[in-house]
């Protein structure tokens, strides 16, 4: 690794000044690079698929702000409808037409959802997607899977993916042994577990939240079985199927993972593209389960921000352009260009590496193990997948900077930038020795 005092010192001032006033330097523990070793760098600017630091230097940007960012930084049509929107006043506390629009582009898009509701965050969608789930059931117990991530909810925060992972803290203080007691968690793809948890306490869960297809402990796809599984043993025992969808929710195709996969879950969480930059999440699915939520119904949920006009007609542009001018065949072919590249690289350079892919997400884990759950991601080894990132970086290319998270090919990239991606990742592989 590279001392970044010298490499990059704009970054590096900049970096000891916020550790003075913001814990740790940063707002959100994903971004302080404890994963790989090293700090952060600076933003001053993003445009297209680039990411510039304070020293100058540019990269190729392949987290796109951990996923909204699917069409690249400042996108012209969103950029012009935000402009507009701001300008007829940034909040009113008070509904406007455009968060019906979003709502209806939401719910043409994806048919397990029949109503909508919108928040400010993936946190404060899933936290409510289990709050209704509860009241809508009468139940308490909610079902995740090691691994997951769904924000920093309290009794979601065990044996979480994502930063709660790299960093080493499944389970954090300051969350009561009380608010976990109900949360059940299983290994991810574990039909056998699943069933038996269903046959002991069924008629007790209200409701099992999973990642479709997982990007928070590097990219993990379900199997077949396992999927099939959760919609029987849910349907069966009346517990609700709640898809977080907050990072492959219109990245995985239009219709998010249910869509490309076939599924119809009972609700489902969304976030990151669906504000188009901007802080919005949402939760929505069954007519009879939404009506549930206040005012409709008795399960209370509300948001000073929720429904803010500038971020709903920065969604509205994003999905609009997702619909109309549709990327994914483009990024389908170009992530999986990746593939073969990356893994003919590492034959080369003889290093054993798994390349997990669904659509536009990616991990390119440092392990021969076949990756298929928590425990299969956590035989990588995560030493040398910090000197990779930071052999990279050096080449220009901004990989997420933790083994157990997914990498975004975004639509801004060009076939050439994708070739230049591969190339960098021979010469770093081959720097591994
Ligand atoms: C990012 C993410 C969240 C949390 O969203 P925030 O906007 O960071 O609160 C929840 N679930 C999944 C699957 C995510 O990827």
């Amino acid at each position: 690794m590279l001392d970044l005092s010298t490499v990059r010192p704009a970054s590096a001032a900049a970096f000891e000044r916020a550790k003075a006033v913001i814990p740790g330097g940063v707002n959100s523990p994903a971004r302080a690079f404890g994963g790989v070793g090293g700090s952060p760098l600076f933003i001053s600017r993003a445009d297209g698929p680039f990411l510039y630091d304070l020293d100058g230097n540019r990269y190729l940007d392949f987290i796109g702000s951990w996923g909204p960012m699917i069409l690249g930084h400042c996108h012209p049509k969103v950029v012009d409808a935000t402009i507009a929107a701001l300008k007829n006043g940034s909040s009113y506390g008070a509904p406007c037409e455009l968060e019906t629009q979003l709502a209806e582009l939401v719910i043409e898009a994806i048919p397990s959802v029949e109503m909508v509701r919108f928040v400010s965050s993936g946190t404060e969608a899933t936290m409510s997607a289990i709050r209704l789930a509860r009241g809508f059931t009468g139940r308490d117990r909610i079902v995740k899977f090691a691994g997951c991530y769904h924000g920093h909810v309290d009794s979601l925060l065990v044996s979480a993916g994502s930063s709660a992972l790299t960093l080493g803290v499944p389970n954090s203080p300051g969350v009561p042994a009380g608010c976990t007691q109900d949360t059940s968690v299983l290994r991810y793809n574990d039909v056998a577990a699943l069933a038996e948890l269903f046959a002991a306490q069924g008629d007790r869960i209200a409701g099992v939240i999973l990642e479709p297809v997982v990007g928070n402990m590097g990219l993990v796809p379900p199997t077949a079985e396992f999927r099939a599984e959760l919609r029987r043993l849910t349907r069966q025992h009346g517990a609700l199927l709640i898809y977080d969808e907050v990072m492959t929710g219109f990245r995985l195709g239009y219709g998010g993972a249910q869509a490309l996969l076939g599924d119809a879950p009972d609700l489902t969480c969304f976030g990151k593209i669906i504000g188009g930059g901007y802080p919005v999440g949402a939760y929505g699915g069954r007519a009879d389960v939404m009506r549930k939520v206040m005012p409709a119904g008795p399960v209370f949920q509300a948001g000073t921000l929720s429904g803010n006009p500038v971020a709903m007609a920065a969604g509205i542009a994003t999905l609009t352009e997702l619909k109309t001018n549709p990327p994914y065949a483009r990024l389908e072919a170009q992530s999986a260009r990746i593939g073969v590249g990356l893994l003919e690289a590492a034959k080369h350079a003889r290093v054993p590496v798994q390349f997990n892919r669904v659509g536009s997400m990616w991990t390119l884990f440092f392990t021969d193990t076949p990756v298929t759950d928590l425990d299969t991601a956590k035989t990588s080894d995560v030493k040398r997948f910090g000197r990779f990132f930071w052999e990279m970086m050096d080449r220009g290319v901004y990989l997420p900077c933790s083994q157990f998270e997914a990498a975004f090919t975004c639509g801004a990239m060009t076939d050439e930038h994708i070739e230049q991606t591969i190339a960098a990742a021979g010469e770093s592989l081959k720097a591994l020795k």
